[in-house]
């Protein structure tokens, strides 16, 4: 049986040295990191993320607000949200919950955000500067991949590490984590999706598999290699009429024949999720580091 990669307790570890890295700046420099949080109309699922974000700030003694927005609101009143937000120098950090409701234009406001304050990473200068590898913030869910390996020993230094999924916040910001010169990366990266040719063929090439399709379940035992460390970063919703909400949250992988199979895998809930919030803890540690110490 594999061994599972824990992300909750992991997360636990990165969100006490951020609770550290953030008393040492309140001793050092009298300052506490603060998030801002826009969420824009009622999508239950980005309500749960959101309120999970703030409890982890909370903890981790990061002040943080939410800014509800009702999802009518036109966008322009967002757009003068975030440019408030921008100057308000309580806020170190600053992340506009996707996704945003239908007729809204993400690029306008993801650019809308001071780069420095783009906790999520998502603005296109800090695309660059992650594309270059020297990032002032790794987006999470790809920042939370590259801890999960790293901190279990996993180093993707010269394996094959094939990632399912070309999204703008998981897969292609992940495949050019992996590739950079230096720690943490120099795997050979391959990435599929839609339009990938025999995909159980690229993915049983895989050392490192990481599945962000958002498929419940896609990823079968047939198409993993024995061996392989295998990250599900999917979150899928299955029902399940024994539960009380009516379904449970699976991931992208069959968990329990892949397990048989597999070196290590995370599991869902409980793997790349909570990790994610933590590493958006520690992007917005480094954004109070910034506004002191500059890049
Ligand atoms: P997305 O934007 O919908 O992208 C999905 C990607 O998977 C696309 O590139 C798509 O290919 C590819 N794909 C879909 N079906 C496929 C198939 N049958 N074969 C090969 N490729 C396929 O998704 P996302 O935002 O990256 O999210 C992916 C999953 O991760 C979702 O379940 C989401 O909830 C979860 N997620 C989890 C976290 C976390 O913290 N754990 C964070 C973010 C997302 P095309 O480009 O060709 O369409």
């Amino acid at each position: 049986m594999a061994k599972i990669l824990d992300g909750t307790a992991l997360a636990k570890e990165v969100r006490g040295e951020v609770a550290a890295g953030v008393s040492e700046m309140g001793r050092k420099h009298g300052m506490t990191p603060g998030l801002a949080v826009v969420l824009v109309g009622d999508d239950p699922a980005s309500a749960v993320y959101v309120r999970n974000k703030g409890l982890a700030c909370t903890e981790a003694g990061i002040f943080s607000e939410t800014f509800l927005l009702p999802s009518a609101t036109p966008e322009q009143e967002v757009l003068e949200l975030v440019a408030k937000l921008n100057r308000d120098t309580r806020f170190h950090g600053m992340l506009v919950q996707l996704p945003l409701p239908e007729g809204m234009n993400q690029d306008a406001l993801t650019e809308a955000v001071d780069p420095a304050k783009d906790v999520d990473s998502i603005h296109p200068y800090n695309v660059g500067l992650l594309v270059q590898g020297r990032p002032d913030f790794v987006p999470g869910t790809p920042a939370a991949v590259q801890q999960i390996l790293l901190r279990n020993g996993y180093d993707p230094a010269g394996r094959n590490v094939v990632i399912c999924g070309r999204s703008e916040i998981v897969g292609k910001p992940l495949a050019s984590l992996l590739m950079q010169r230096q720690l943490g990366g120099n795997a050979t990266v391959t990435v599929c999706h839609t339009r990938t040719r025999d995909l159980a063929d690229v993915t049983r090439r895989a050392d490192i598999l990481v599945a962000a399709m958002g498929r419940p379940r896609i990823i079968t035992a047939d198409m993993v290699r024995e061996g392989a460390v295998v990250i599900d970063v999917g979150i899928n919703q299955m029902a399940d009429p024994s539960r009380k909400l009516g379904y449970r949250l699976v991931g992208d992988v069959d968990f329990d024949p892949v397990s048989e199979k597999a070196e290590a895998i995370t599991p869902v809930p409980g793997g790349v999720g909570p990790m994610t919030i933590a590493m958006l803890l520690v992007n917005t540690l480094s954004a109070a580091r910034i506004s002191i110490h500059g890049r």
